[in-house]
């Protein structure tokens, strides 16, 4: 008898979750932000978050949880509940930390559950107010002469920003002192007041205030001009080779998230990234919507593998690690 109410029991816990799958969303879902406010992962999940509140049909509440280099969220998302409540926007970074840090908490390949590509956007180098160089080549020569006292400011190891001045550094063969921050919103605050001299930053971040000319804008690191700064020299056509670098973000839910949550994730996604007005708002800020073929989570997952080949090797050779 006891143990036919326990199966009973168990049978009805089954039969339940599954029900409650069915429903879901039944409240709100959060999405962590591995960075602080204000920054450029923040700007892009508030745009999907707000937009993908009517195909889900309940809000979708950002949560930022700062730390250096990013890595503190994706470990939190994996502890979290795996029930699609709660859900992780990344970066590039969740390719890059596992061949920077020796004792990562997380598994990018075997803790989650992919959901699926949002965008990619280039980063720029830009430069505090005050800098005497007023293009890229006034600030080479300017960052050479003066190496000794140029610092840059980053989000941290592992953050894009810290690849990007990895790269820059060391096609340019100068280093530079780095300031880390819990994320470039605040760290653009300092450049804009002047604390910092240079910093490279996503176009999601960096567009308004180039615009606004609050910071001096050298050049951008994809492969051809971004079309919202068309002013902007790539780093290749200004000589810099191999430090080219486009920064892709992505969802992801904890490992084990029942099937139907995960659907309903990725078709509001999905329905998300159609809407007009989200991709405008991302061209704007320079950033390039996937294509419907690669908002899966099957092309997220061959992405995320396929980076985490690209850069572990490269990071390696250039022996850098955080812990
Ligand atoms: N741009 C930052 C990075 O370097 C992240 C951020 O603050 O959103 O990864």
């Amino acid at each position: 008898m006891k143990v036919l109410s326990t199966f009973v029991a168990a049978a009805l816990a089954v039969t339940g979750s599954a029900a409650l799958a069915q429903n879901y969303p039944t409240k709100n879902v959060t999405m962590l932000v591995p960075f602080a406010a204000g920054g450029p992962t923040d700007t892009v999940s508030r745009v999907l978050a707000q937009a993908m509140a009517k195909p889900l049909g309940q809000t979708v509440v950002v949560e930022n949880r700062p730390s250096a280099g990013g890595i503190l969220a994706p470990e939190q998302v994996k502890n979290a509940k795996p029930d699609g409540y709660t859900i992780l926007i990344h970066h590039i970074g969740m390719a890059t930390t596992p061949a920077l840090y020796r004792q990562l908490r997380f598994n990018p390949l075997t803790d989650f559950e992919y959901i699926g590509l949002i965008n990619e956007v280039p980063m720029t180098i830009i430069g505090k107010p005050q800098l005497p160089a007023n293009n890229f080549k006034e600030f080479l020569d300017y960052a050479r002469k003066n190496k000794d006292k140029v610092n840059y400011a980053n989000a941290g190891i592992g953050a894009a920003s810290h690849l990007c001045g990895m790269l820059f550094m060391s096609a340019i063969q100068t280093d530079f002192q780095t300031i880390p921050y819990k994320g470039t919103g605040p760290a653009m605050n300092d450049l804009i007041g002047g604390q910092v001299d240079f910093m490279c930053d996503q176009t999601t971040n960096t567009t308004s205030h180039i615009k606004s000319g609050k910071v001096k804008a050298y050049a951008v690191t994809s492969a051809k001009r971004v079309p919202s700064l068309p002013d902007l020299p790539t780093l290749n056509e200004m000589g810099v080779k191999g430090a080219e670098v486009s920064i892709w973000h992505a969802l992801y839910a904890p490992k084990g998230t029942p099937k139907p949550a995960l659907d309903k994730l990725v078709s509001s996604m999905q329905e998300a990234l159609k809407d007009e007005t989200v991709r405008k708002r991302f061209a704007d800020l320079g950033a390039d919507t996937y294509p419907a073929d690669k908002q899966t989570p099957q092309a997220l997952q061959q992405h995320l593998k396929s980076e985490i080949d690209k850069w572990g090797p490269l990071i390696k050779k250039a022996g850098v690690y955080a812990d």
